[in-house]
Formats: structure tokens, sequence, C-alpha cells
């Protein structure tokens, strides 16, 4: 017949006033002690890797989204300025018969535009 462990794991009491021990069988032996399954070390610390990796993984997601968010935003500023722009050149357009040469006003607004857009 084989021996029976107890698994070495304290667990805090719903109270969290003390400590009880796991009521299941110790069928892991590392670090010199019998545990169970689900508090083993090398199990506590895989947890503990997954939900670090979780947790990082959400950080970085919420950092893109935010990258996002500001580049909408940066992009929204511009939508003024190059509806402006483009206006010139529609304006210019319906008169480029009478004034000739491509004035400089709507091709300095454009670049203006287009480079505050471009280049943030
Ligand atoms: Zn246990």
């Amino acid at each position: 017949m084989t021996e029976q462990h107890k698994c070495a794991q304290d667990i805090s009491d719903d109270f969290g006033a003390g400590f009880r021990d796991c009521a299941r069988h110790g069928t892991v032996f590392e670090d010199g002690k019998w545990w169970c399954k689900q508090h083993s070390p090398s199990s506590t610390r895989a947890r503990q890797a997954a939900s670090d990796l979780r947790r990082d993984e959400q950080t970085h997601r919420r950092h893109e989204e935010w990258e996002r968010k500001q580049e909408r935003e940066r992009r929204a500023e511009c939508f003024p300025e190059l509806v402006a722009a483009l206006q010139a050149w529609l304006d210019w357009n319906g008169q480029q018969m009478k004034l000739g040469p491509i004035p400089d006003r709507p091709i300095e607004q454009t670049r203006a535009a287009l480079a505050k857009a471009e280049n943030p």
C-alpha cells in the first residue's frame, strides 16, 4: 500500500483571519514537500507566469489603443485645413480660365496642410 501525503499548502480561511491545511492529497514532491497538483511550486509559478503574460498583453493592447486614439485625434485636427486646401483648389479650378497660371495660395495652403497631416 502506498503512503498517503497531505498537500503542504496553507490556505487562508474565508475571513482572512487564519490558515487551514489544503484538504487534497499531496501527489507532487517538489522543494522537499508534497503538494497537490494545484499548489505545487511549479504549478503556482506556471499560473503566475501565465497571469503576468496576460497582464503584459493587456497593457500592450491598451497602449496601442491609446496610440491609435492619439493618431485619430491628430488627424481630426488636420481635417479643417485639408478641406480648406481642397476648397482652394476647387475655387482655383473654377476660375483657372480667367486667372491663368496657378496662384500661390492653393499650393502653399496644400503643402502646409499635408505637412501638418503627415508629420506629427
Ligand atoms: Zn493543495
